[in-house]
């Protein structure tokens, strides 16, 4: 008997009442605006701030707009000019090309491996190709790579690194939290990342000029001195002349309906986990699929599950998603043609130059994307990986007996 799933993957769970009760305090003092506080008053946003920088251990911490604001103002606050060369991940999602090429700076998309991370032998090549010095590096879908080796490969050759922390909140590698290695790094709020309040960003960095350049384009006019988590006073002495106001604040609001999910997060990205492997669980040795391996040294918080199709047909993969959509699973395939929804890819960027990349076009066509969100029961989870399981196989039977048929075998 075919067993359906009749659960969203796109539901998250509610804000937490701590934070809805926070919102509505914010919205019946009136004082939405980060700079508008009474005397002896810290701003929601402030506060935020102060309360990730702690919980990341950086020096310094600014909310913004969104994720991809987050990403364009570290750009510029570095020093990433127009015309300039900007490495990043081939695979990873629109807003990371579309941050480099905001700014007027060129992407240069490194590849990516089967364990869908960058693929540092590419990323060794394409610096000393393209002579960039910024590297922007997307943990895409909470995959991350060596970065002990990456940071090596970078700082022997004189590139700055930031960090596209979206999917890797709360996440480690060997013990560092993800967003330390980079000299600025950015997370997202939106709905789908770890932390909802509906669009949002975070910017971390210890780097005082960097980020007192970042809190004056941010829009704080002259009032930068009533941030908690940022560079003092007299860092803004030259700048606060020298800086263009591109305003993308956040605002109270937002802030706080984020704080006490801030202080949830390590139990939220456990559930994730718990949700993830027995996903994973379900899925081992069946022929056709690969598993993505996942490093030791890698703590991961896997909102979303991603498995390889790897050399599979086109009319195969989608017969595998109709099949599966009828049972109630959503998967998504990065490998179309076409990019829909939020599937798109390094050749679907044309304002950016590319060349074929055969290697990581082999894994980017096999590659199978869904979300795991926390209103999914484990035993959810695991009605998922058999619904996957079953047609996943079906449709590989089918079609190695018909390959069978045609090759005489
Ligand atoms: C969501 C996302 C972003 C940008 O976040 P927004 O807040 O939506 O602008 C950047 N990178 C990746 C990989 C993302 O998934």
């Amino acid at each position: 008997m075919t067993e359906k799933f009749a659960g969203s993957f796109t539901q998250q769970e509610p804000i937490p009442e701590e934070g809805i009760k926070a919102a509505l305090r914010v919205m019946r003092n009136g004082r939405l605006h980060r700079y508008n506080v009474v005397d002896g008053e810290e701003a929601e946003a402030a506060l935020l701030e102060q309360e990730f920088s702690d919980y990341m251990g950086s020096k310094y911490c600014l909310a913004v707009s969104s994720g991809g604001y987050a990403i364009a103002t570290a750009l510029r606050a570095i020093g990433v000019r127009p015309g300039d060369k900007v490495l990043t991940n081939a695979f990873t999602l629109a807003p990371v090309p579309g941050a480099i090429a905001g700014v007027g700076a060129v992407p240069v998309f490194v590849g990516v491996t089967e364990s869908l991370v960058i693929d540092l032998d590419d990323l060794k090549e394409r610096i000393e190709q393209s002579g960039a010095k910024v590297l922007l590096l997307s943990h895409m879908r909470g995959h991350i790579c060596d970065m002990d080796a990456l940071m090596k490969i970078c700082d022997a050759a004189g590139v700055q690194v930031i960090e596209d922390c979206a999917h890797t909140m709360g996440a480690r590698w060997n013990g560092v939290l993800s967003g330390r290695h980079g000299v600025m790094a950015c997370y997202s709020t939106q709905t789908y990342k770890h932390m909802n309040s509906g669009e949002g960003g975070l910017l971390i960095s210890d780097d005082t000029e960097a980020m007192a350049k970042a809190i004056m384009m941010s829009g704080s006019y002259m009032l930068y001195a009533r941030h908690k988590a940022a560079p003092p006073p007299e860092a803004f002495e030259t700048l606060r002349y020298e800086t263009p106001n591109m305003s993308g604040r956040m605002d109270n609001l937002r802030a706080a309906i984020l704080r006490p999910q801030l202080r949830d997060l390590e139990r939220q990205c456990a559930a994730w986990n718990a949700r993830y492997k027995i996903v994973e669980e379900g899925l081992q040795n069946l022929p056709g699929l690969t598993l993505i391996q996942r490093p030791e040294q890698e703590a991961y918080v896997a909102s979303s599950f991603q498995f390889l199709l790897l050399d599979w047909s086109g009319v195969a993969i989608n017969e595998v998603v109709s099949r599966c959509a009828a049972c109630g699973v959503e998967l998504k395939w990065f490998g179309g043609a076409e990019p829909t929804g939020f599937t798109s890819r390094y050749d679907s960027w044309r304002y950016a130059p590319t060349t074929p990349m055969p290697t990581s076009d082999r894994v980017l066509r096999g590659i199978m994307d869904m979300r795991l969100p926390l209103t999914f029961s484990l035993d959810d989870c695991a009605l998922i990986s058999r619904v996957i399981r079953q047609e996943v196989s079906a449709v590989y039977q089918a079609h190695n007996a018909a390959a069978d048929e045609v090759t005489g075998v």
